[in-house]
């Protein structure tokens, strides 16, 4: 398993049911060397994950980057669930997939993918270390309180319904590229992280340390998203079966993807949102506030979960882009010690950058994410580290 000095190249792999985004990461200084997507997975030319992976390989072959160069250390995969049973980084083995894929349960649209994935990538280049990395992990130290849901105990735990939260390598990312930006360190900090891209999710880390997060069993908990309702009374879906006689499969389908800003308004796409409301669009204008209604309330439970809030960062499509919805979100929040500098916040930038008023207790940052070179430096750690003597690296 141990590698050279010379490899230093992650290729990172997300292999979706439709879909496969690859990255090659220069891990000497986190530089990106290739990226793509193959799209289409399962129709006309792509007919399988087989033939995407074929694909990826032949993009990065053309440009003299190819799966057979010695550069390459590992390849790191973007698993969705990784359950109770994966809560770091793992080495990929038969017994590994075995286990990842007790878990299609949990995870019905995103696991079978992930492993198939996996095992392509292992056909093509059996020597090399594969590692999974799961959106699950960084949550896995949530307070068995903030785990729990309240129903009965037993039942919960032969369905393994319990709270998971997801998006974890960008809440880990983030949380700690806000420290770096703050010249602080993570331990030090506690900061809610707000991921708003095409799904959302929050979360409130405690010194780098995950104690809560808005995503539960599934991603459909919590925040307002483009499709997904987030919190709902669960009542509602009993009403929709027996009085709408709708059957389980259309409500899921209602809930995960008719809902949520589309189902409010009949748009996801943030700007198209801005842009209506400029027109006075009554839809529009209920979609936006109930989005940002949905995580004023999350900004204050989470102040109140941590106690303390040193730092509150914006990432993802929206979290990076819209100026709107972050003043929206932290407006008259002063007497939580959150003030945003309404010049600073309309500013455009592409690094990570301060929001917040000088006077603000806390430091209020837009931090873009990058879950492809989070899972790449993971994986490099792992494979790093399991050569004596390099645990430095
Ligand atoms: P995904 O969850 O698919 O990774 P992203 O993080 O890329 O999503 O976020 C996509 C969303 O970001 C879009 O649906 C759109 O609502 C929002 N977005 C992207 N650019 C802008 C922008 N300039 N202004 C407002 N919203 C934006």
């Amino acid at each position: 398993m141990n590698h050279s000095p010379d490899q230093t190249r992650v290729l990172v792999l997300n292999s979706g049911s439709s879909s496969v985004k690859y990255q090659l990461l220069d891990m000497t200084d986190g530089s990106r060397l290739a990226a793509g997507i193959v799209e289409r997975v399962g129709e006309g030319e792509v007919p399988d994950h087989t033939a995407a992976l074929d694909r990826v390989s032949g993009e990065l072959s053309a440009q003299g980057l190819g799966l057979d160069s010695p550069a390459l250390a590992a390849v790191g995969h973007r698993v969705v669930h990784g359950g109770t049973r994966f809560t770091e980084p793992t080495l990929i083995t038969d017994d590994v997939l075995a286990e990842i894929e007790k878990l299609v349960p949990l995870a019905p649209l995103h696991n079978p993918a992930n492993v198939t994935g996996v095992k392509v990538a292992r056909t093509l280049r059996p020597d090399l270390p594969q590692v999974a990395v799961f959106d699950t992990a960084f949550h896995a130290t949530m307070p068995e309180y903030a785990a729990r849901y309240a129903i009965d105990v037993d039942t919960a735990d032969r369905y393994g319904v319990r709270r998971y939260g997801f998006h974890g390598t960008s809440h880990a990312y983030v949380s700690r590229a806000v420290a770096d930006l703050l010249g602080k360190d993570v331990t030090d900090l506690n900061t809610i992280v707000l991921h708003l891209g095409n799904g959302a999710s929050a979360s409130a880390v405690a010194g780098g340390v995950c104690v809560e997060t808005s995503m539960g069993l599934t991603p459909l908990e919590g925040l307002v998203m483009g499709t997904r309702s987030g919190d709902l009374d669960p009542a509602a879906i009993f009403h929709l079966a027996r009085v709408g006689g709708m059957s389980v499969d259309e409500i899921d389908a209602l809930l995960n993807k008719h809902s949520g800003l589309i189902g409010l308004c009949g748009d996801n796409d943030m700007r198209e949102i801005g842009r209506r409301m400029g027109e006075g669009d009554a839809d529009a204008q209920l979609a936006f506030d109930v989005y940002v209604h949905r995580l004023r309330k999350y900004v204050g439970a989470y102040t109140a979960v941590l106690g303390r809030v040193d730092a509150l960062a914006f990432t993802a499509g929206v979290g990076e882009n819209s100026a709107a919805v972050r003043e929206a979100t932290l407006r008259g929040l002063g007497g939580l010690g959150m003030e945003v500098d309404t010049v600073r916040n309309a500013l455009r930038g592409s690094g990570g950058r301060l929001i917040s008023t000088e006077r603000s207790a806390v430091a209020i940052a837009v931090v873009p994410t990058d879950e492809e070179l989070e899972i790449a430096t993971q994986t490099y750690r792992l494979v790093s580290a399991e050569r004596p003597g390099t645990s430095e690296r």
